[in-house]
């Protein structure tokens, strides 16, 4: 079978299977640490090698390798290694790909603990990152300098879901001989494939939709295999920061339904967002989906839907957003994503509470922004839970 003439949906079931002696039908879980040797010539070439197979679960293991073979099939990747959550993919890639005194260009509407590991902790071994409006091309360009390596970018953005130039950042990275790098949480391959739109290597949040049931952490790494498995190999190995078998097999099982997942929360989010665009409590919504987004032709040529994550700013504030949260009895009040739960999340308190006002105010990040992911319950009765608190302002 070859797997780039099957449809995605068709992938996320199939790609990546290795039945055991067994023949199992559903995929197997291999919780082992280390493998067992034939003969002391068998353990030397393992070590060595020589003979590609297994030895320790820090370095490989069957049910890892599932997940990673079934991702880079969805991706388009030639490979994928998978790391123990989303901050570990992002560190590996750093770590793997460059070295003290490069430089990181990056969106500055990217995840928090990104931002933190870019700031507080590489700076402290000499890699610089200089942060951009994740929609102005022209500033990533003059942001670059000589020994810039990387171009760090998450599309859409997290909470205001701003859409990058896939196509025409990756130009830019190319001309100055840099990686572009894209993290592809909110979209996945279901709704976008960045490699496909000129990216060097996505980044996956398998904690979000990937797992979709909000059980387990975990992180990937995809792209071509002489950057990806040449670069970041010898970091998992002897860095450690690779998945374990159990959530490698959880998110395997989380990939089934993927395809079904991200049409469903899409087709509540855009509901959510028309319905919200309408409410006059509402002053503005954030959503890919709908015409008045900013960058709403753009993401029709990048992603196939707008996505589940719909931003709102209620009018009256921070006061108000809190109403909002706390007259929910349905939706939970939690910082997580891509869940089959639906969420809500004040980002000026929480995600973003660190940033100061002026920051925040810079970004876009009024006091009554509310995040919302649509989970998987019926869209009537995420709406009416909205509606109690938006009805009471
Ligand atoms: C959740 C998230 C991460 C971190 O993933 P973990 O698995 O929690 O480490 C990074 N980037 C984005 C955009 C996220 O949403």
């Amino acid at each position: 079978m070859r797997w780039d003439e099957l449809e995605l949906e068709t992938l996320a079931v199939r790609a990546g299977i290795h039945r055991s002696q067994f023949n199992e039908h559903s995929e197997a879980l291999y919780l082992t640490s280390s493998f067992v040797f034939k003969n002391a010539a068998e353990a030397a070439a393992r070590f060595s090698g020589e003979d590609p197979g297994m030895v320790y679960s820090r370095y490989t293991n069957p049910t890892v390798a599932s997940l990673q073979e079934r991702l880079a099939a969805m991706e388009g990747a030639e490979c994928c290694i998978a790391t123990a959550s989303g901050m570990s993919a992002i560190l590996a890639c750093v770590m793997g790909l460059m070295k003290g005194g490069e430089h990181i260009v990056a969106s500055q509407s990217i995840f928090g603990a990104t931002v933190q590991l870019f700031n507080n902790i590489l700076k402290r071994f000499g890699v610089e990152t200089t942060f951009v409006s994740a929609t102005d091309v022209g500033a990533w360009e003059r942001a670059i300098r000589p020994n810039t390596r990387m171009l760090f970018l998450e599309t859409p953005s997290n909470p205001l879901t701003e859409i990058s130039d896939v196509p025409a950042l990756a130009k830019v990275a190319r001309a100055h001989g840099a990686l572009l790098v894209v993290d592809n949480c909110f979209c996945t391959p279901i709704l976008q494939r960045p490699l496909d739109l000129g990216a060097d290597i996505v980044i996956h949040l398998a904690t979000k939709y990937l797992d979709g049931q909000g059980r387990v952490l975990g992180g990937a790494v995809l792209g071509r295999r002489d950057v990806i498995f040449e670069g970041l190999n010898g970091f998992l190995r002897s860095g450690g920061p690779t998945l374990s078998p159990f959530n490698a097999w959880v998110i395997l099982k989380g990939l089934e339904t993927l395809g079904l997942r991200m049409r469903a929360h899409s087709q509540t989010a855009l509901e959510l967002a028309q319905w919200l665009e309408e409410h006059p409590k509402v002053e503005r919504v954030h959503y890919p989906g709908l015409a008045s987004h900013p960058q709403h032709e753009l993401a029709k040529r990048q992603q196939k839907t707008g996505g589940g994550i719909v931003s709102f700013d209620v009018k009256g504030g921070r006061e108000a957003a809190w109403k909002v949260v706390d007259a929910t009895q349905l939706i939970s009040i939690t910082a997580n994503l891509g869940d089959a739960k639906t969420t809500i999340t004040h980002p000026a308190s929480t995600t973003h509470g660190r940033l100061s006002a002026q920051a925040r105010n810079a970004a876009g990040l009024g006091e009554g922004l509310l995040r919302v992911a649509a989970g998987l319950e019926a869209a009537s009765d995420i709406k009416a839970d909205l509606a109690r608190g938006l009805s009471k302002l």
